[in-house]
């Protein structure tokens, strides 16, 4: 069982242009997240030269955790730890 936790703030990145922004869509914790992510939200690029929409998946999304300042959580940031 995965412990849920509270979530600070989310980030999307955009898989078109690369920008990452904070999330439109707020997530109280770890479980909404997960909800969140299933029930296919979407955002829009806020980059000009881009503004495409995005669909929220578990690949473009990451959040940094209330009680755990330590840094990001998510497949887009495991590559940038070394
Ligand atoms: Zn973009």
């Amino acid at each position: 069982m995965i412990e849920n936790k509270k979530i600070k703030e989310s980030y999307i990145t955009c898989g078109y242009c690369g920008t990452k922004f904070q999330s439109p869509i707020f997530f109280g914790d770890t479980d909404s997240f997960d909800s969140a992510i299933t029930a296919g939200n979407t955002a829009q690029c806020p980059n000009k030269n881009c503004r495409k929409m995005i669909h929220c998946n578990r690949k473009n999304m990451s959040y940094l955790l209330a009680d755990e300042p330590g840094g990001f959580v998510g497949d887009d940031f495991s590559d940038n730890k070394a």
